[in-house]
């Protein structure tokens, strides 16, 4: 058997000649698959724009600075999190805090949020990052109510999640990174993530000026749109209004990304058919412990979500006895995460082992295993028979 990493991209033929086209085309960057590739993302996710970027990271660097953070913003996130979420707003020089996890799910508490936004004065947070941690939607109906009585605005970090959905108080199913309740979402196509151009991030939101804003500071605060310049002296002329980065992402990549986008409906089925397996597998073993197995749910009328199942995750008290019982086994299983604030960078900006014990619980016990679209059934009942195996000595 190969070895089995915990995941995967997912590579056709038409994925190369989609590529192989644009490298043959007169453009490599900035020709017409970005925009494609924008039109083609925010129709799948129900957002009114998409602006592509470089990758996550600078999808989130990016989000700071158009909502405005500057010294002295004060962000919440949530540590159980790759750690770019809380990076994006030490990068505009902002303060981050966190809240701790809630222990069925590994998302952001919003019970914790409350409680820290209301221990603080009246005006003292300006934004909250939510994560839709392994692909599981947060409820960002009840975050965007809370954020509205104290004046916040919402990035989701989406990042797990393209295609995943909950359904709202009224009904209607909320896709994540739509833009109903956060103010702008993003995404990464990182290989291990549903779509992968390598590098490449997406940024959604239903907000012209906050669209308008990120689309100059992707490309270097620089415009050429006359009705935006304050001088014309002619066919050559731009103007830099803002201090912007080079975050674009290239045609080559835009063009992979709308050719993969093609398959992600078939994608998040498969993972729901290999969640479904390790469900079955594992549920009702008194010795794992399945984060948001899917018997829970889908049960309550109205309640419904589709877990986009960009990590199966198990808890289990010898994870590091597991872990490495499957790598001796070629099977690569992996840990989300180590939380944020145990990071010797956090530890130097004043946080402590213990801050959240919620999420410093999970992390002792939690292991993901392979999750990805390519992913076969005899591997898969390979991964099952190990773990199973470990856990029964
Ligand atoms: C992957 C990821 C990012 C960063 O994306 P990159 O494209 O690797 O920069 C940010 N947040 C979360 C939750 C992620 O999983």
């Amino acid at each position: 058997m190969k070895p089995i990493p915990y995941g995967r991209q997912h590579i056709t033929d038409a994925d190369i000649q989609a590529v192989v086209e644009t490298l043959q085309s007169d453009f490599l960057t900035q020709g017409p698959k970005v925009a494609e590739f924008e039109k083609a993302f925010a129709e799948y996710i129900g957002a009114d724009y998409a602006v592509a970027v470089a990758n996550g990271t600078a999808a989130l660097h990016l989000c700071a600075l158009a909502l405005g953070v500057t010294a002295g913003t004060r962000v919440i996130t949530t540590p159980i999190t790759f750690a770019a979420s809380a990076n994006c707003i030490k990068y505009a020089d902002g303060e981050i805090y966190f809240a701790d996890v809630d222990p069925e799910t590994a998302l952001m508490d919003i019970q914790k949020v409350k409680a820290l936004i209301e221990s603080k004065p009246k005006g003292y947070f300006s934004g909250l990052i939510p994560v839709d941690f392994a692909g599981y939607p947060v409820d960002l109906e009840a975050f965007r109510a809370l954020a509205n009585q104290h004046n916040l605005w919402i990035i989701e970090d989406a990042c797990h999640a393209p295609g995943g959905y909950f359904v709202d108080t009224a009904g209607q199913a909320q896709r994540c990174g739509n833009g109903q309740f956060a103010d702008l979402a993003i995404f990464s196509f990182h290989p291990v993530k549903h779509i992968a151009t390598g590098e490449g991030g997406m940024i959604t939101t239903n907000r012209r000026d906050l669209y308008e804003k990120l689309l100059l500071l992707r490309t270097h605060g620089i415009t050429k749109n006359p009705e935006q310049l304050h001088q014309n002296h002619g066919g050559w002329y731009y103007e830099m209004q803002e201090l912007g980065y080079n975050y674009r992402m290239p045609d080559m990549l835009t063009a992979l990304g709308i050719s993969q986008l093609k398959r992600a409906d078939a994608g998040l089925q498969r993972r729901k058919e290999i969640a479904h397996q390790y469900d079955t597998a594992f549920f009702t073993h008194p010795q794992i412990k399945i984060l948001n197995p899917a018997v829970y749910r889908n049960t309550e009328p109205g309640k419904e979500i589709l877990h986009a199942y960009h990590l199966y995750v198990i808890l289990v008290e010898d994870r590091k006895g597991l872990y490495d019982y499957l790598k001796a086994n070629q099977i690569y299983a992996q840990v989300h995460y180590i939380p944020v604030h145990t990071m010797p960078y956090y530890q130097n900006l004043g946080f402590k082992q213990g801050d959240y014990p919620v999420a410093e619980g999970y992390y002792e016990k939690c292991l993901s295993l392979p999750m990805f679209p390519g992913l076969q059934p005899t591997e898969q009942d390979f991964v099952i028979a190990k773990v199973l195996e470990f856990i029964g000595r």
